[in-house]
């Protein structure tokens, strides 16, 4: 079938070895538009079957296939051709991740801008992986060589779907490695539309399979197979538990993003009305869907009741809207679950501390998951909605005395992925840069990232690092070969 799609209605095939399959038990689950609360596809619902399929189709590509053996330079040029496609059909994937996620189309533009730069910087960095000689004593040459992992599975969530993929094959292929991607169940339809362009920009069969299916039948048994040498996995840190553990067993690489509940830290001497603007953005930019978010706001006292104020504010000029209304600046959430999720913790914090702005449903929407964008304020460090992830529009602001303050509060957390800091005093900004335990801390900004530059976190936040240099790291092992460069024997005996 041209593409996978079968008929108008939208039942997606699933790529696996150059071809568009159905899953093997031919059952399949609906994908939905969380604004219209419709199904707009059918996606195959996979299971170990199909994972043993796709694992078979990746192993052959790098254990026999051309994959390995290509020069960087290709692997190069057809990310770039990759790159290529993806711009040309902007529009088109732009507006399926904002119908699909519910986020506003200005900012689907952005992540699928953001997917293409991605294939171009690892088209670039493919021929950029440089060995060693290392300087050993002895008439030898000792040299590091570095080669691809091998299969890598790779497992995604549905907040930047599309982008999430590139972040995970990019430097995979660049690196040389085969690749089975298993999308979040909510989201696997731009990564498919993506993988119609595999064949034409000269990725051969096996070399990247797309998967569609849930965590418990699809992801498991690709963390668990022996054929797979490395997961890298993007989602919460609740599952990238299992996944360690799962791994273990046949001691996989393993590299984990996972969530945060990331300090937004504003000092009295920030520029008030850029401080506002920065809280809101990082906290609330894709209805709050965002690892980084900046939900635990912590605000020094002598501006707190002011920046409050501000913020309720601004908060209540936030355009909700449908996700491909130009002026939209917040969708609705991605899914029921996700939705019932957010109204929980809304009501939680009711509890646990003073409302200032929303705490329930969107009410103008008369269908769609629209969550008001929520402010609670007087939030105490130990309440449950400043120490777990809620991943949505829900603001929680704490006051701090002092600089000591701030930092004790904001390194308490399980979690260290990212932190953002606002004054006007380089050498505050620099002594909190160094005393926050995460891994990117923003001085006054929330939330700019580049594939030139490392992502990660500290503590349960995960391990490993993607984009940059750091991201190709990932997907290479290190080989050192030693060449004797002595004719005589060893001697010794
Ligand atoms: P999730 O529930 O952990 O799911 C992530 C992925 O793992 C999905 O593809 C999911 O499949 C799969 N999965 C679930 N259980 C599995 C299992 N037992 N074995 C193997 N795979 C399994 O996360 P989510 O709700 O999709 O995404 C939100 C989370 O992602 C948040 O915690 C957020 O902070 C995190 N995130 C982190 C980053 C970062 O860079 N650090 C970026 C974006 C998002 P299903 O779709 O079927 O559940
Ligand atoms: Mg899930």
């Amino acid at each position: 079938m041209p593409g996978g799609v079968k008929t108008d209605v939208r039942t997606y095939q699933m790529y696996i070895n150059g071809d568009w399959v159905d899953s093997k038990s031919n059952k399949t689950f609906p994908v939905y538009d969380p604004a219209a609360e419709e199904t707009i596809a059918q996606v195959p619902d996979s299971n170990a079957d199909d994972v043993n399929r796709a694992v078979a189709a990746a192993r052959a590509a790098f254990d026999d296939g051309a994959w390995p053996a290509t020069t960087a330079q290709e692997r190069g040029r057809i990310l770039f051709r990759l790159a290529d496609k993806i711009r040309q059909n902007a529009a088109m994937l732009a507006e399926l991740e904002a119908r699909n996620c519910g986020k506003p189309i200005v900012e689907a533009e952005f992540d699928i801008n953001d997917t293409a730069t991605c294939f171009e910087y690892y088209g670039g960095l493919a021929t950029k992986v440089l060995g060693y000689v290392n300087p050993v004593p002895d008439n030898a040459m000792s040299l590091t060589l570095k080669e691809p992992i091998g299969v890598a599975g790779q497992i995604i969530p549905w907040n930047y779907p599309l982008l999430m993929a590139a972040w995970k094959l990019a430097p995979a292929l660049a690196a040389g490695c085969t690749c089975i991607l298993k999308p979040a169940e909510q989201t696997p339809l731009t990564a498919l539309e993506m993988a119609k362009w595999f064949a034409d920009v000269g990725l051969p069969p096996g070399v990247v399979n797309v998967i569609t299916g849930f965590g418990e039948t699809a992801g498991a048994p690709l963390v668990q197979h022996p054929d797979v040498n490395k997961i890298a996995f993007t989602g919460s840190a609740a599952v990238g538990k299992i996944i360690v553990k799962q791994a273990a067993d046949t001691v996989k690489r393993v590299t984990l993003e996972l969530g945060g509940k990331s300090p937004n830290i504003f000092f009295a001497d920030a520029d008030f009305e850029a401080a506002i603007d920065g809280a809101l953005f990082g906290v609330f930019i894709n209805q709050g869907e965002v690892c980084s978010a900046g939900s635990r706001i912590l605000v020094q006292k002598p501006i707190y009741k002011k920046f409050v104020d501000a913020m309720t504010a601004k908060a209540a000029k936030i355009k909700l809207g449908a996700p491909l209304d130009r002026d939209t600046k917040m969708g609705p959430l991605v899914s029921k679950e996700q939705y019932d999720r957010v109204r929980s913790y809304q009501e939680v914090g009711k509890k646990e501390a003073k409302l200032a702005f929303g705490g329930g449903r969107a009410a103008s929407f008369a269908k769609g998951y629209y969550v008001e964008p929520t402010i609670f304020y007087d939030v105490d460090n130990s309440a449950r909605i400043a120490r777990e992830e809620i991943f949505g529009p829900v603001a929680t602001v704490i006051p701090f005395n002092d600089e000591k303050d701030a930092m004790k509060i904001a390194n308490d957390s399980p979690y260290g992925l990212a932190a953002a800091v606002w004054t006007r005093d380089i050498f505050k900004a620099f002594r909190v840069v160094k005393a926050l335990r995460a891994g990117i801390v923003w001085v006054n900004h929330m939330q700019p990232t580049y594939v030139e530059a490392p992502w990660g976190g500290y503590k349960q936040s995960g391990f490993g690092r993607e984009l940059g240099p750091w991201g190709i790291e990932e997907y290479l092992e290190t080989k050192q070969v030693h060449i004797n460069l002595s004719e005589q024997p060893i001697g010794w005996y």
